[in-house]
């Protein structure tokens, strides 16, 4: 295919619409991000696309790649900080690739990286399907979970998925088995490559009482809402738990519970959460990460490191 776009320089942004592959995907400038982030907080995308189908996706990757533009993928944004300043380059939403299919013979799920867990996991519940029910209160998409290893109640992806169908920024096609991804705790191979988890596959276990299922969802649900502060906008955990001891813990022990920056706190109800009470900055945010840490590794010589995604350019904050 012969692309010829026409990006002006980004003083003139922001631009019409480019579309790819006709009218169906168009690259948009300057998007917000704030808002497709579960902080609420970060700049806008310099380029910003949400393909649909594969096509479109591997268009969005030759557009960058004829512009030179440097590629962020995006998900649901559960767990990540974007800067201030926006994410420069083209931002790749995969929350439009969405598709489910349940294979009862072999009790395979076949899903669109853009579906979300809780979705998926009350789907498979009232079916009678065994096997996602701890995922149900991790408000990301199945291609952020895939990347992050996301996991809760002591399970996790490493433990249900088969393979995940991946593309890389040349348009390539490749299946990579759990194996592949060396999958560790909240860590897989993919975190940092540009490497887009476009599908993934399952192994589940159907035939169960789907009323069982259904109520050990419910639990598993209820029980996070009540431990967990889910109503205002935060990243979930923000540090790894190093154990023995949770990072909430330690947290709490060096007296930080609703210690703040700005509009950006330390979470009362749980003090491995960092809180935007409405109008935090990215910047607030990560002083307080910072702030953190250093009073966490005073009292307990321990470096807490976060499991959170800095997207964009934090050098301002890094420098203070
Ligand atoms: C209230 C709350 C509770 C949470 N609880 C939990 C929990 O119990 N357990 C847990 O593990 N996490 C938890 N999280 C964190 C978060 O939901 C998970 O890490 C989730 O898996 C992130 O998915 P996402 O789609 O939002 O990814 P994003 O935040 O959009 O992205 C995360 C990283 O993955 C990359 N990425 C995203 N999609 C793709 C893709 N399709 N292909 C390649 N790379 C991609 C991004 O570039 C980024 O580096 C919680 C978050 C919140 C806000």
């Amino acid at each position: 295919m012969t692309l010829s776009y026409h990006i002006a320089s980004s003083e003139q942004r922001p631009q019409k619409p480019i579309p790819l592959l006709g009218k169906d995907c168009v690259i948009r400038s300057n998007v917000p991000l704030a808002p497709l982030s579960s902080f609420r907080v970060g700049g806008p995308a310099q380029w910003y696309v949400t393909p649909k189908k594969l096509e479109q996706l591997q268009a969005s990757f030759q557009f960058a790649n004829f512009e030179g533009l440097p590629i962020t993928f995006l998900g649901a944004g559960s767990n990540m900080l974007v800067s201030d300043s926006g994410l420069s380059g083209l931002v790749i939403s995969s929350r439009h690739l969405r598709h489910i299919s349940f294979e009862k013979e072999t009790g395979l799920l076949n899903v669109g990286a853009g579906e979300l867990l809780p979705r998926l996991a009350w789907k498979a519940a009232r079916m009678g399907w065994q096997g996602l029910e701890w995922a149900v209160g991790i408000p990301g998409t199945v291609g952020g979970a895939v990347v992050m290893n996301a996991g809760a109640q002591g399970k996790c992806m490493a433990d249900v998925l088969v393979n995940a169908q991946v593309i890389s920024s040349n348009g390539q096609i490749d299946i990579l088995s759990a194996q592949d991804l060396e999958y560790n705790y909240r860590y897989s191979k993919l975190q940092g490559k540009s490497i887009l988890v476009a599908q993934a596959t399952f192994q589940l276990q159907p035939g169960e009482n789907p009323a069982l299922i259904r109520a050990i969802t419910s639990e598993n649900f209820h029980k996070r809402r009540s431990t967990q502060p889910y109503h205002l906008p935060s990243c979930g955990s923000v540090f790894r738990n190093p154990g023995p001891k949770p990072a909430g813990w330690l947290i709490e022990q060096a007296g930080l519970k609703g210690y703040q920056i700005g509009m950006a706190q330390v979470a009362h109800r749980h003090a491995n959460f960092i809180l935007n009470c409405g109008g935090a900055t990215a910047k607030e945010i990560l002083q307080l990460i910072y702030h953190v840490q250093e009073q966490v590794e005073k009292q307990w010589s321990l470096l807490l490191k976060p499991e959170v995604k800095f997207m964009g350019d934090f050098l301002e904050v890094a420098s203070l």
